[in-house]
């Protein structure tokens, strides 16, 4: 799980400047380096530290960082996301310090991109209607993707196989690979290809998967959907995605709102048009307005003009961080009556007689 805080992971406070943050990054970032630093959790400690600065470094990311916190971000961000158009080779180039490696064997070693045996990310869509949206639900969706091979539980040993140290490796899982680079002739430890990094394998593959552990499945999953959330917005069901043998990867849920019949969204406010007959926008009156929280009563003010709006405060979407809902906004249309009857006719002409009288005389 990736939710420490990023101002604590590199030790500065909330409102630290660009420089601040990037010397505290090149003091740890020199200190844990898993080549320098043999204890454990060193590794970890590394990752973290350069998931911290690949955020905190960019504006942007910081911005969304602040906004949503360690958890809400954590959600709308994949580790993909965070180091996207995070460029390792120069930052560290900048920082005078060759650790010898660059961009590509720094993902490797993150256990994303290359040789690694994780399993996929994956991507699933769910619609919901805005009145769902308003309330949170939970939805269930079916899925067909890479499981575990049922034969061998992921495995990709054959029942019964026996389970060998690999002999390419040694064990480690990893294989020394020699390239050259912009900064030298560097080495670097990748993935050892017999064994994929495991250390290990069966001396008999599962028939079933061929050795893969891995075999398509079809489930339901009930994805719980909180309140506020608003079309494009994606879930991250951390280890739901397809199956690795290291590790799982993770199921995006990307969400639409469908349009409503009777709202529209704009942000956290709902807008609406509600029809009064001419009677009521003469005299005033109460009438009842649909909203996502039910039927409600609105006091209609005497004279009200054709296109004046009404604010229903926190009759709107809920925020998504923090409490509170926004407005709902009631945009009123005056129907004017057709096919008036004589009577009624005879009605309006007393009116605007008596409106000419009051503009003759200048009564108001
Ligand atoms: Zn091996
Ligand atoms: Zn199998």
């Amino acid at each position: 799980m990736r939710m420490s805080d990023y101002y604590d992971v590199l030790g500065v406070k909330k409102e630290a400047s660009q420089d601040e943050i990037k010397r505290a990054y090149r003091e740890l970032a020199l200190r844990y380096h898993p080549d320098r630093n043999k204890e454990k959790n060193s590794e970890e400690k590394f990752k973290q530290i350069n998931e911290a600065y690949a955020v905190l470094s960019d504006p942007e990311k910081r911005k969304q960082y602040d906004a949503y916190g360690p958890e809400g971000f954590n959600q709308r961000y994949s580790n993909e996301d965070i180091f996207r158009n995070f460029d390792f080779e120069s930052v560290f180039r900048n920082m005078g310090a060759d650790f010898g490696f660059g961009n590509d064997d720094l993902f490797g070693a993150f256990g994303f991109g290359r040789g690694s045996d994780a399993g996929n990310d994956i991507l699933a869509g769910v619609n919901i209607s805005l009145e769902e949206a308003a309330k949170g639900v939970t939805k269930k969706i079916m899925l067909t993707h890479v499981g575990a091979c049922r034969k061998c539980n992921g495995t990709g040993g054959e029942p019964g196989a026996k389970e060998v140290r690999c002999n390419i490796c040694n064990g480690t899982g990893t294989a020394k690979q020699t390239r050259r680079t912009p900064f030298g002739i560097i080495s670097t430890v990748g993935v050892c290809e017999q064994c994929r990094g495991a250390g290990r394998y069966y001396d008999r593959k599962c028939r079933s998967c061929n050795g893969t552990g891995s075999a398509r499945v079809s489930e339901d999953v009930d994805v719980k959907i909180p309140k506020g959330i608003d079309t494009g917005m994606r879930l991250r069901l951390a280890g739901m995605g397809d199956y690795g043998k290291s590790r799982p990867g993770d199921l995006y849920i990307e969400v639409t709102v469908e349009p409503s019949r009777y709202f529209t969204r704009s942000g956290s406010d709902i807008h609406s048009d509600l029809h009064i007959p001419l009677s009521v926008a003469l005299l005033g009156g109460e009438i009842t307005v649909k909203t996502l929280n039910g039927d409600k009563t609105v006091t209609i003010n005497e004279g009200t003009q054709n296109g004046a709006t009404i604010t229903l405060k926190g009759e709107g979407m809920p925020h998504m961080r923090g409490s509170g809902s926004g407005n709902h906004i009631v945009t009123i249309t005056v129907d004017i009556p057709k096919g008036l009857s004589a009577e009624q006719k005879e009605m309006v002409r007393k009116l605007a007689g008596s409106e000419d009288k009051k503009r003759k005389f200048g009564i108001f």
